[in-house]
């Protein structure tokens, strides 16, 4: 399969990649900066996994650096199989609804959110063309999701961040229903409480064991039977 995974140079995203590899996939890994402390472990995974990985430069808030990333691949590796949409921050958290710096909340849901609308509107012709080539059952955009989107989860604290995945469930929804004769399967997954920059050091779960996880989920195919796309890690459904 060909693979694409946005913030893929630390946490999740990282684990992400180098699951991919190892199991024999050619990845693309989009970075927000190219800068060679922050792609220094992808740099290690290219040298151990020669030809399999593509470092993109992209900043998920630029619709032009976008832009610029989908016809990169599209120039030279013609199709994409899956799209995983996985950078996100996790800003203003802790705070009172009276403490919030609206221009932060701003900000996350043009990462969270945003982000991968922006992805998906210049990377669906790359994945379109991943149809012609008959490479797998079904092509599939993964949004990568929270259980604070959960609605029936909600907590005082994290409101944007809340809020953006509940809106990137939203996307997953729309896209669901607008790629449905495409067989192209959109699904948001939340990967869990992980041991990231973002998940802190008390995170019980490492990202590697997420990201396996979610190769066996695309690879064993997509069951199309849930009311709604948002499911962990291991497949089961989430509450919307
Ligand atoms: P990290 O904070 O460790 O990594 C975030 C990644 O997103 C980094 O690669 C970062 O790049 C990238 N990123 C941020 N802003 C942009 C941007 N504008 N353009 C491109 N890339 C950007 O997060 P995790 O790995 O922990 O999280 C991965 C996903 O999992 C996220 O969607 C998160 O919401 C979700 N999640 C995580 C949980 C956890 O416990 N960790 C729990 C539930 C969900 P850079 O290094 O340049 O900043």
């Amino acid at each position: 399969m060909k693979v694409f995974v946005t913030g893929a140079n630390r946490g999740l995203g990282l684990s992400l990649v180098e699951s991919g590899l190892e199991r024999g996939h050619i990845i693309f890994a989009a970075v927000r900066s190219v800068s060679d402390k922050q792609i220094h472990d992808l740099q290690q995974l290219k040298e151990k996994y020669e030809g399999q990985l593509r470092i993109i430069h992209m900043d998920v808030t630029n619709e032009k650096s976008v832009e610029q990333a989908a016809e990169a691949v599209k120039l030279t590796d013609q199709y994409l199989d899956v799209i995983i949409n996985n950078a996100a921050i996790l800003n203003e958290r802790d705070k009172t609804i009276e403490e919030l710096d609206i221009h932060a909340c701003l900000q996350a849901f043009d990462v969270n959110t945003l982000g991968p609308m922006r992805v998906v509107k210049h990377f669906l012709p790359v994945l379109r063309r991943g149809l012609e080539q008959k490479t797998m059952t079904n092509q599939a955009v993964i949004n990568i999701s929270s259980e604070a989107g959960s609605l029936s989860n909600a907590y005082s604290g994290d409101y944007p961040y809340g809020m953006t995945k509940v809106a990137l469930n939203m996307l997953t929804e729309k896209l669901k229903v607008y790629l449905k004769d495409d067989d192209i399967d959109v699904l948001s997954i939340h990967p869990g409480w992980m041991k990231t920059d973002m998940g802190g050091e008390s995170a019980p779960k490492l990202p590697k064991v997420t990201a396996d996880n979610i190769f066996a989920v695309i690879e064993n195919g997509l069951e199309d039977e849930q009311r709604f796309a948002f499911i962990d890690d291991t497949g089961t459904p989430m509450d919307i």
